[in-house]
This record gives structure tokens, C-alpha cells and sequence, in this order.
């Protein structure tokens, strides 16, 4: 379950609770998001919150993003060397990044597979989820959106910032 909340301020209250596990609060992430506008002139702004987290969900949050960043790697290696593999028909050099693309591959879907096992080994019971327990979903105007993955902490959040919700 995960919880969207909206509220409209410039100053937000967090609960002081890992907004994971809900435990302790030893240090902050921050949950970002940027914008952009304009086609011609792109114009990127970026803001964030910073939310209460245990250093054991930073950690497998960290071990989380590592194992989509080398899973989407593979998935290109994946999809790139038969295709690189076909340009070995005209000149048979190709065969070589060919190759080197299938190897990339293998290795990718070794490497996932060990940072799963460690990202299994670093959850703890109480954790909302593998990934980001919070996202910011972005602004306009003065309100701002975020998704919890954990409903008691969205509800404390709710309930701390209760004169400024939206919707
Ligand atoms: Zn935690
Ligand atoms: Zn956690």
C-alpha cells in the first residue's frame, strides 16, 4: 500500500521516524524532483524535502537503486548485441564489441542477482519497501505531492502538517 498526500506550505513538518521502517531517525534523504519547461530555452529547477531515515534503510535504498541501474544496463547489453551482432555479416570485426555487449550481459544479470540477495539480507521486518519509501511527486504552485510506501508514516505526516492539506 502507498499513500499520496498533498499539502500546500513552505514549511513542512516531518515526523521523526525513519519514514521506511518507522524507526529511528538517524539521518536524512532527501526525496528531489525536477522540473522542466520550455522547449527551446530548457529551464531545469530542482527541489526537496529531506525525510527521516535509519542508516539500514539508506543503506539497502542505496543497494536498491544499484541493482535497477545494473539491470537496466544488462537489459540494453541484452538487447544490443545481437543487433551488433548482425553488422558481423559485413565486416566480421564487429563480432568483437558484439562480444564484449553479450559478456556485459551476462555479467549484469550475475551482479542484479547478488546485490537482490544482498538487498534481501539488508531489509528488515518492519520496512515499507525495497526502493524509496518516499517520493516527490513535484509542486505547483505552493502545494506539494508526495507518495509514502508507509501508511503509518504518511499518517503521522498527515496529521503533523493537518492545517496545510490539500484534497
Ligand atoms: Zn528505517
Ligand atoms: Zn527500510
Amino acid at each position: 500500500m502507498s499513500l499520496r498526500v498533498s499539502v500546500s506550505a513552505r514549511l513542512l513538518k516531518m515526523p521523526g521516524q525513519c519514514v521506511c521502517c518507522s524507526g529511528n531517525n538517524e539521518t536524512t534523504k532527501a526525496a528531489a524532483f525536477t522540473r522542466t519547461t520550455g522547449v527551446r530555452v530548457v529551464r531545469q529547477d530542482t527541489r526537496y524535502w529531506d525525510f527521516p531515515h535509519c542508516y539500514a534503510c539508506l543503506r539497502h535504498a542505496e543497494t536498491h537503486a544499484q541493482m535497477l541501474k545494473i539491470r537496466g544496463q544488462g537489459a540494453i547489453a541484452t538487447v544490443a548485441a545481437p543487433i551488433i551482432a548482425l553488422f558481423a555479416f559485413a565486416n566480421v570485426l564487429w563480432l568483437v564489441p558484439a562480444t564484449a555487449a553479450m559478456v556485459w550481459a551476462f555479467y549484469a544479470v550475475r551482479q542484479a542477482k547478488k546485490l537482490q540477495a544482498r538487498l534481501s539480507s539488508e531489509m528488515q521486518p518492519k520496512c515499507s519497501t525495497q526502493g524509496p519509501a518516499v517520493q516527490y511527486e513535484g509542486w505547483q504552485g505552493s502545494v506539494h505531492t508526495f507518495v509514502f510506501a508507509n501508511d503509518q508514516y504518511a499518517t503521522l505526516f498527515q496529521a503533523s502538517n493537518a492545517k496545510k492539506l490539500v484534497g
